[in-house]
């Protein structure tokens, strides 16, 4: 009889080992990184399709690489993938690396200490068993999945140089599939405390960095933090190695006060990647008008999300209006995209949406030529100048 109890109780662990080892992840893929609307998506207007048709759209963040997705494969789940975003005229996409995540992040202060939820991500997708640990090995680990992916798509790049950009310009002039991408990193965390570590990350082909990610950390405050500071002695010693490496620096989770203390001892552009503005939406998250100026005055470029919380609203237009506010107080030359795919938001639409994005900035009265420059064209006017001329 307890023979037979335990068979049943070794069969049942299993089975449940077996569902953690091959759904788990999936579904929480597909709860996590939600649309309002399926698609297909065939309400953009005719105008709105044609000018969209000659965009070549730069998105600043997607998190896709976290998720158990190919990027080369199309999913009914999740807002991205590689014929996803190829479909709705994304030709340059910033994949972003999340290496920390505590449990219960939230906009009234994330606890850094809190539960990390990607130890069990990682062990759910049976990523390296290093990666379980380790957060230098997930950003690693995602580095090579993208790494992967452009070696078995001739038609897609990795940028790590001003010339890598210039060649993706020329060979989309001949082929619109050609795509490119871009690694970024969300929080210095994945440093593990050692500056030499920058190093390796540029070697794995990071390119734009932030900080700071959802909590506080050695380097600085978040904006979700708990402390919000400024930066560290170690943040300032890591922001002169990104400033030696010609890495991009990224500010959209940065606390108020680490905003000020990066633009003062910087010197060229920053992005601020995915955020809102607080004159639409007051998210403690979001730019405040002084920050927008701050960031427009050292030629920077703010990209504005699609996600609910970020611009209060579920529609394109929400998103518009943000983009509107930063165009009036700044010009449309620092505005930019940041949609925040796959990063465990809720969107209007999926990558295959995206006409009805340029729709909603045509009726916000912004010219088609203002569209370019904002879908895009900022983007690579910034990347021109951040990147390092060559290897
Ligand atoms: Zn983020």
């Amino acid at each position: 009889m307890l023979r037979l109890f335990l068979y049943g109780l070794a069969g049942l662990l299993g089975l449940a080992l077996l569902g953690y080892f091959t759904v788990a992840a999936p579904i929480a893929d597909a709860r996590y990184n939600t649309a309002q609307a399926e698609p297909p998506y065939d309400e953009a207007s005719a105008r709105a399709e044609t000018i969209h048709d000659t965009l070549l759209i730069a998105d600043l963040h997607n998190d896709l690489l976290l998720w158990p997705r190919d990027p080369l494969q199309r999913y009914d789940r999740g807002h991205t993938d590689i014929p996803r975003l190829r479909e709705g005229g994304v030709g340059l996409q910033v994949f972003a690396a999340v290496t920390q995540s505590p449990m219960g992040r939230s906009y009234q202060g994330t606890e850094a200490g809190a539960l990390d939820q990607i130890p069990f991500l990682a062990a759910a997708q049976r990523w390296p068993v290093a990666t379980w640990t380790s957060r230098r090995a997930r950003a690693r680990y995602q580095a090579r999945k993208l790494r992967r992916a452009t070696a078995r798509d001739d038609k897609l790049m990795l940028l790590r140089t001003q010339a890598d950009l210039d060649l993706l310009l020329a060979r989309r002039d001949d082929n619109p599939a050609v795509m490119g991408t871009l690694l970024a990193i969300e929080g210095l965390h994945a440093l593990e405390g050692n500056v030499a570590n920058v190093d390796t990350l540029v070697a794995d082909g990071y390119r734009m960095m932030s900080l700071t990610h959802m909590f506080d950390n050695a380097l600085g405050g978040s904006s979700t933090g708990i402390e919000k500071g400024g930066i560290t002695d170690f943040g300032a010693q890591v922001l002169d190695r990104l400033e030696a490496r010609d890495v991009t620096i990224d500010l959209a989770h940065a606390s108020e006060a680490l905003i000020g203390d990066v633009l003062a001892r910087t010197d060229g552009p920053v992005v601020v990647s995915h955020i809102g503005v607080r004159a639409t939406c007051g998210s403690p998250r979001n730019l405040s008008d002084r920050h927008i100026r701050a960031v427009a005055k050292r030629g920077g470029i703010i990209g504005i999300g699609l996600w609910e919380s970020v611009v209060c609203g579920s529609t394109a237009a929400a998103t518009a209006e943000a983009m509107r506010h930063v165009a009036d107080l700044v010009g449309t030359e620092h505005v930019a995209l940041g949609s925040d795919y796959d990063g465990t938001v809720s969107v209007p639409f999926d990558a295959t949406g995206l006409p009805l994005l340029t729709e909603a900035l045509l009726n916000e009265g912004f010219a088609p030529g203002e569209i370019e420059q904002i879908m895009g064209g900022n983007v690579r006017r910034v990347l021109h100048r951040t990147l390092p001329a060559a290897e």
